[in-house]
């Protein structure tokens, strides 16, 4: 917030929508292709690369300095790295250049990815990758449904690191069925053993419509609250002892290695989500408008290939709207959190004018006041979810 116009940098979302299976636990917009072809990959990356400069020249962006560009998914890694290298160079192209290297990262899922491919990925101009190790418990593992092993996990953190890459991130899931606190605290020490340069750790949520909401909702598999609060506050004190800054609720880096694209989403930066189900977000005109593509891959396809763009819907923000995104995405950034300053020169108001619960949160410890800057405490944290709901 702040930087008007041309100054202001963008980010680039590509999904990928492919994946060797579907996992039980998962509601992302993903399709299991375990045998992507090349004529399929190749023609879904002219479709991304049409939509973007669609995108670019509907809302006057090709000036904007690139900041990072990011491969999600699905699994973004079964892409071949010659597909990978015309993706980065197409983004590239279609925006001014900047001063300093983009950060453009890849999501890998372990059973994805060699030494020869990661190595293609490098050579593409991917700077960062981010593996799906979920656990390094092989019964974990198979309760979540991976097609891969904690040692093949391990295998393909060494074989990135082989590669070239120095910004690796590895996520892990904690609150599985079947899953002790003690389990927990061994797949911690097995991933700071690897020593990555950044750690996402995700409770799981049993999503309506997966398989596990079937198989889990009325069980008594699930560890309980009590537990999962347990893995995550011991997970925050051995990665504070291990010397990672906890930058994001659920996220942690070494200093000077958190992901930047993770980052403008929760500053309420521009982005522009190119492919199947991807939303984008200006913060421009007035209160910011954002808009999503269709969850079909055929309506995506045929729609960008008619009039290049297959979007399914649309939203502009009202100023109330912006006010309360703007509050709990910031308050996400752990160090940062929200800068008085900057949230009364976009609104008017103060956070604490413009959320009078605050206070409450406040006195309760679970939010933390510097002047008028907020900030969410460990205690905050932990409890996030009901605080964002206070806040409304
Ligand atoms: S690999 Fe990831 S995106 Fe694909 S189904 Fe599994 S959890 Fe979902």
């Amino acid at each position: 917030m702040g930087v008007q116009g041309e100054e202001r940098t963008i980010g680039v979302y590509l999904h990928i929508p492919f994946c060797l299976r579907k996992c039980p636990y998962c509601d992302f917009k993903s399709i299991a292709k375990p045998g992507l072809t090349h004529a399929e990959e190749g023609a879904y990356a002219d479709a991304l690369i049409k939509e973007l400069s669609s995108v670019i020249e509907r809302e006057g962006l090709s000036k904007r300095p690139l900041e990072t560009i990011y491969f999600g998914g699905g699994t973004p890694a079964l892409l071949s790295p010659p597909v990978v290298k015309r993706l980065v160079g197409s983004v590239r192209d279609a925006f001014a250049v900047h001063g300093k290297p983009i950060e453009v990262t890849i999501e890998a899922n372990p059973d994805a990815v060699s030494l020869e491919r990661l190595k293609g990925f490098y050579e593409a101009g991917v700077t960062r990758i981010s593996i799906g190790v979920q656990s390094l418990d092989d019964r974990i593992l198979g309760t979540l449904g991976r097609t891969h092993t904690a040692e093949r996990a391990v295998k393909a953190f060494k074989e990135a690191r082989a590669a070239g890459f120095e910004n690796i991130g590895l996520d892990l899931i904690f609150g599985v069925p079947g899953q002790s606190v003690e389990d927990w605290e061994k797949s911690v020490a097995g991933l700071l053993a690897l020593d990555p340069e950044h750690i996402s750790l995700y409770g799981l949520t049993l999503e309506e419509g997966t398989g596990f909401f079937k198989q889990y909702k009325d069980t008594k598999r699930l560890p309980t609250e009590d537990d999962v609060a347990e893995m995550y506050e011991h997970a925050v004190r051995a990665l504070k002892d291990a010397g990672y800054r906890h930058y994001g609720i659920s996220n942690w880096a070494r200093p000077g290695m958190e992901a930047v694209h993770n980052s403008r989403y929760w500053r309420s930066d521009d982005y522009i989500g190119c492919g199947v189900a991807a939303h984008s977000f200006l913060s421009f005109p007035e209160w910011g408008r954002r808009w999503w593509n269709t969850p079909s891959l055929e309506e995506y396809i045929e729609g960008v290939s008619a009039k290049g763009s297959a979007i399914k819907g649309d939203e502009t923000l009202a100023r109330n709207e912006s006010m309360l995104e703007s509050m709990v995405l910031g308050l996400r950034m752990l160090e940062r959190g929200i800068k008085g300053g900057c949230f009364r020169a976009r609104f008017g108001l103060f956070p604490k004018e413009a959320f009078p619960a605050s206070e409450a949160l406040i006195s309760e410890g679970l939010v933390a006041s510097s002047g008028e800057d907020l900030v969410l405490t460990h205690k905050g944290a932990v409890l996030s979810d009901s605080v964002f709901l206070r806040m409304l």
